[in-house]
């Protein structure tokens, strides 16, 4: 089948799309992007990632490239076109083409891009991955999705070489900010829940958002706090979440085994209640 991208106001074949030479992604990373997970044919938490996007859109004042709308429209035309029923949806804008200048250009269009691809989500959330530690050396508004991801480009390069999924960044205080594309989680001892609140600090996912209304509406105990290294070794769980992993187990950091080495029992119940809010509500 014929697999097509979006580009400002195009379906082209995804061989052929292109953007400006100048185009300010490709030239300062000046813009912002979201990845929409696609499960038999329903976009998951769509509403919640538009709202990011808005969000990401507003705080670098890059307007809107289209009415949202018109947005949620082409983001299912293109998923139909490519045939996708199971996969991942990504959008990116930028502040458009301009004669390079580290300025706000006074006339450019913000550019926007949406490409679609099938696949497996979450493939290791039965059987759980590894996952090392690396300095955080981001910028200080994580919270916003900008296109600017080298050091998650890195990031997950050396969380491959040391043989893991993915890197867990600590910040200088020897907190665990998140994974380089997923949150992080951890369960205690004594049962509790805890995730990083949300600040400048990390990503606020969606998924993450979703699974701590999951969880308050199964009654279980969380906290929102950061946690350090030692605890997250020391801890009887530890998963990561994100649009394409949902709720993975994560079996060992750095050498160190988590729990008893399994996927953990909070881990699989938060998996399948978060499966079934992916199948139903939320989903559209
Ligand atoms: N943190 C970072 C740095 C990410 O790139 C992602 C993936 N977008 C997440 C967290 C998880 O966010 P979401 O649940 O919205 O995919």
């Amino acid at each position: 089948m014929a697999r097509d991208a979006y580009v400002n106001g195009r379906y082209v074949p995804h061989a052929r799309a292109a953007v400006h030479v100048e185009d300010r992604g490709f030239q300062f990373a000046d813009g912002v992007y979201e990845v929409v997970s696609v499960r038999r044919g329903r976009l998951i938490d769509e509403e919640g990632h538009l709202d990011r996007l808005d969000r990401s859109l507003h705080e670098l004042r890059i307007a809107w490239p289209c009415d949202r709308r018109v947005l949620r429209l082409v983001m299912r035309r293109l998923l139909e076109r490519n045939g996708v029923r199971d996969g991942l949806v990504y959008l990116q804008v930028t502040r458009g083409a301009a004669p390079r200048d580290f300025r706000f250009p006074a006339a450019a269009r913000p550019t926007l891009v949406i490409t679609t691809r099938r696949a497996t989500l979450a493939p290791h959330a039965r059987t759980g991955v590894r996952v090392v530690t690396i300095p955080d050396i981001r910028w200080k508004r994580r919270d916003i999705k900008t296109v600017g991801l080298l050091p998650q480009v890195l990031g997950k390069q050396e969380a491959a070489e040391r043989g893991a999924f993915e890197a867990w960044q600590v910040d200088e205080d020897g907190f665990v900010t998140e994974g380089t594309s997923s949150n992080a989680w951890i369960v205690t001892a004594d049962g509790a829940l805890v995730t990083r609140p949300a600040s400048h600090d990390i990503l606020n996912g969606i998924t993450r958002q979703s699974i701590l209304r999951v969880a308050a509406a199964e009654g279980l105990r969380f906290e929102e706090r950061p946690f350090r290294v030692e605890e997250a070794y020391a801890a009887r769980e530890a998963f990561l979440s994100s649009a394409t992993s949902f709720v993975t187990p994560v079996l060992r950091i750095d050498d160190r085994t988590i729990g008893d080495g399994a996927p953990g029992a909070l881990s699989r119940k938060l998996f399948d209640a978060y499966l079934a809010h992916a199948s139903g509500a939320g989903a559209s």
